[in-house]
C-alpha cells in the first residue's frame, strides 16, 4: 500500500473529482492520503475530508505564499490542531522564490512577516507535540536557522516534522536529516532535469524518507503537466525504487511505515 503525505484534495480541480479520484487511489493501492491546509479559511474544507473518509487526515497552517488572509496566532493553530484527525500543523516555511515577480520586487529582508509566521507555527507544533510539514524554496538557511532558534535542533525536538517536496542539495538534506526530520520527495524526481535531486533521493536514509504528490501541481512523468492527484503516487515510489535499486513493494511498505511513525503514531 502507498501513501501521500502531502495533497490537496480540497483545492477545486480535486475537490470536483472526489469520488473518482478515490476509486483511481483504490484501484492503484494508493491507501492513505494527508490532506494539507494553506489558510485558515480552508482548513473546514480540508478538515472536513479527513472526517468524512478514514485513509485521510489533514493538517493545519498558513502557507508562507499566502497574503491577503487571515493571519494565524499560536492559539489559532492550537485549536484547530486539537481537532479529530488533525495530525500535523502546516504547510509553513519561507519561500523566498521569485522575488523579482512573485515578490513583485521585495527584498529578503521585507518578508520578515513570513520569519514571523514559520515561527508562530514552529510554537504551536511545539506546543502541542505534533509535527511540522515544512515548506522551504530559495531559503534554506534561513528555514534551518529559525528550527534551531525555536528549539527543533533535532536535541530538544517537541515537534519534528517532515520537509515537503524537496528540491534543495544533499548538504541541506543532512541538515534537515541531522535536526530529525524526515526528507518527502514528489513528482520532480521523475523529471528528467532532476538528476541531481535524484541523487538526494539515493542520499536520504530509508527510514527517514518519503514520497507525496502535492496534487493538484507537479504530476510525475508520465502525466507531467496534467492535474496531478494521490493516485499518482506510485510513479514517484518507482523512481524512488529505481534510483536505490528496491523493489517497488519495498518502497511502499517503508515509506509508509515512515508516515504512520510521523503522523499517525499508529505502527503496524
Ligand atoms: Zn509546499
Ligand atoms: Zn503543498
Amino acid at each position: 500500500m502507498f501513501t501521500d503525505s502531502h495533497c490537496h484534495l480540497n483545492f477545486p480541480e480535486l475537490a470536483e473529482q472526489l469520488p473518482a479520484i478515490r476509486q483511481a487511489m483504490a484501484a492503484a493501492q494508493v491507501g492513505r492520503a494527508l490532506c494539507i491546509c494553506t489558510t485558515l479559511e480552508e482548513f473546514d474544507g480540508v478538515h472536513a475530508l479527513a472526517l468524512a473518509h478514514d485513509n485521510f487526515w489533514c493538517s493545519v497552517g498558513v502557507h508562507p505564499d499566502n497574503e491577503g488572509i487571515a493571519e494565524p496566532s499560536v492559539q489559532d493553530l492550537l485549536d484547530r490542531a486539537a481537532l479529530a484527525r488533525v495530525v500535523a500543523i502546516g504547510e509553513t516555511g519561507l519561500d523566498y522564490y521569485g522575488m523579482e515577480d512573485r515578490k513583485g520586487g521585495r527584498s529578503i529582508a521585507d518578508l520578515e512577516w513570513q520569519r514571523e509566521r514559520f515561527r508562530t507555527h514552529i510554537r504551536a507544533a511545539r506546543a502541542c507535540a505534533k509535527p511540522l510539514v515544512v515548506h522551504t524554496r530559495s531559503a534554506a538557511d534561513d528555514t534551518l536557522a529559525i528550527l534551531r532558534e525555536e528549539g527543533e535542533d533535532g536535541t530538544r525536538n517537541r515537534a519534528g516534522g517532515v520537509f515537503h517536496c524537496f528540491t534543495e542539495s544533499a548538504e541541506v538534506a543532512r541538515a534537515a536529516l541531522d535536526l530529525g526530520y524526515y526528507i518527502s520527495f514528489s513528482g520532480i524526481i521523475t523529471f528528467k532535469s532532476a538528476q541531481a535531486l535524484r541523487d538526494v533521493v539515493a542520499f536520504v536514509p530509508m527510514d527517514r524518507l518519503l514520497i507525496e504528490t502535492d496534487s493538484p501541481y507537479l504530476a510525475p512523468v508520465p502525466y507531467r503537466g496534467k492535474t496531478n492527484n494521490p493516485s499518482y503516487v506510485p510513479w514517484v515510489a518507482q523512481q524512488v525504487a529505481s534510483v536505490r535499486g528496491m523493489a517497488l513493494e519495498d518502497v511502499a511498505q517503508a515509506t509508509s511505515r515512515n508516515f504512520d511513525a510521523l503522523f499517525t503514531g499508529v505502527l503496524a
